[in-house]
């Protein structure tokens, strides 16, 4: 196949389906796709759970979400999406609140019923230790944000474990992900759309790229030379996306970057429900999960196909991610901002590779914002490398 491709494409992720659908549709043409797992979909694959009916989200809970119309409109063409809308609660000290920090978690907390100006003040007042100043890491943004009780009960050690560091050594941006709200809506997501593909993720991931000028090779690493469809033997030859980690594409060079990985522990129930929501955060240092998932409770539209006899929950453990871990979360500190600009260098001098999605341009993004990339990414860099071909 790869002698006939116009175009290899390094991983199955969102970035790569979606140039690859792009390739075929826009230029007509004929793309190859190079996946090291036994799936396609990377990150947000999942399958069914033959005992319980759970759609399993194999690496990590996915919520889709934007705000973004042409996002929108387009992963509607591959598949329509429940009504499903996000919430999230956390166990803090034996009680459960609800996030992201709203009015009802302000109220709980202090045993008040403050109104939306008075909590402002309260959380004004509190955030007055640092005012004046412009938060740079995790930790004074956070207190910024919310004052410091807030911030030592939801976030201080949920963020340590989760990323393994002291929060005053992370970049702010982590934290300005999450909203605070001083009224009580605690939907998770401040997205204009949101919700879970009908059908599954894997299903939309199919039809995406369900044309036979496509073909998928799994279970085949790129830089594994005993293979055909290697590095060495295509640089140069035909233009290329790759969507892995960009320090492993140059052999680590110049240093490694550095991840956070996630280890999942799977418990099984002989309950129906066994936490009551989807998602569970544990905002404390003595529980050594960050996040429990209880993949049932995503699908409540799915009732009739579900055993109510048993449940399927996931813990989440996070650690430092070394170089055969999957790659989850980039750490971005300074240094490894510094590090992946050096980087940068080697991929402008690369022939004909584009280097995109989460892991070739070492971004926290979410899946609406790798489909938006790979959209102007196709049309800016990967068309003008497919020109002369006919539509
Ligand atoms: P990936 O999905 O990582 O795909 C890259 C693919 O490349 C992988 O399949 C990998 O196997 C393959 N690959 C790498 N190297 C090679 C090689 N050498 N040879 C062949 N193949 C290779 N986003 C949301 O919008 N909502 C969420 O709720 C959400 N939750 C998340 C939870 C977790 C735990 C994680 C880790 C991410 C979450 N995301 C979420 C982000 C989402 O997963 C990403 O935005 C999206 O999957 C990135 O797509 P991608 O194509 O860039 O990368
Ligand atoms: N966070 C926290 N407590 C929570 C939830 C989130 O401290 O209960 C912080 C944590 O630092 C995390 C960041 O907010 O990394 C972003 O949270 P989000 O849920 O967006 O992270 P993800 O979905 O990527 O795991």
């Amino acid at each position: 196949m790869s002698e006939q491709a116009d175009l290899i494409i390094v991983g199955a992720g969102l970035f790569g389906l979606t140039i690859a659908q792009q390739a075929v549709e826009r230029n007509g043409a004929r793309v190859e796709i190079i996946e090291a797992r036994g799936n396609i979909g990377g990150n947000a694959y999942s399958y069914f759970d033959e005992q319980t009916g759970a759609e399993i989200h194999k690496y990590g809970a996915h919520l889709f979400h934007t705000s973004n119309p042409r996002v929108w409109k387009y992963v509607n063409r591959f598949t329509s999406f429940t009504h499903y809308v996000h919430h999230v609660y956390t166990t803090h000290h034996g009680e459960v609140f609800p996030m992201p920090i709203n009015l009802g978690t302000i109220n709980q907390f202090f045993h008040a019923n403050y109104s939306p100006e008075e909590a402002k003040r309260l959380i004004a007042e509190q955030a007055g230790e640092l005012a004046g100043s412009t938060p740079n890491n995790l930790n004074d943004q956070g207190i910024s944000l919310i004052g410091r009780p807030l911030y030592e009960a939801f976030i201080k050690h949920y963020t340590a474990k989760q990323w393994q560091m002291d929060p005053s050594t992370l970049p702010a941006s982590i934290i300005r992900r999450l909203p605070v709200r001083f009224n009580y809506n605690n939907r998770y997501f401040k997205d204009t759309w949101e919700g879970l593909p009908v059908d599954g993720y894997t299903a939309w991931f199919e039809r995406m790229i369900d044309d036979p000028r496509i073909h998928v090779t799994l279970s085949t690493d790129f830089f594994d030379t005993s293979q055909p469809l290697n590095r060495d033997a295509l640089v140069g030859k035909v233009p290329i996306v790759y969507t892995g980690p960009v320090d492993k594409y140059f052999n680590y060079e110049l240093g490694d970057l550095q991840w956070k990985t996630v280890d999942f522990k799977e418990k099984r129930y002989d309950e129906d429900d066994h936490l009551g929501c989807p998602v569970m955060n544990f905002a404390d240092e003595d529980v050594p999960y960050t996040r429990a998932i209880e993949f049932k409770n995503f699908n409540p539209e799915r009732y009739d196909q579900q055993n109510h006899e048993h449940t399927v929950v996931w813990e989440e453990y996070s650690r430092s991610a070394s170089r055969n871990d999957e790659p989850y979360y980039p750490v971005s500190t300074a240094a490894d901002k510094q590090l992946y600009a050096q980087y940068k260098t080697k991929i402008a001098a690369e022939p004909q590779v584009i280097f995109g999605g989460r892991l070739g341009t070492y971004a926290y993004y979410d899946m609406h914002q790798v489909i938006d990339k790979a959209l102007d990414s196709f049309e800016n860099e990967v068309q003008p490398l497919l020109k002369n071909l006919k539509n």
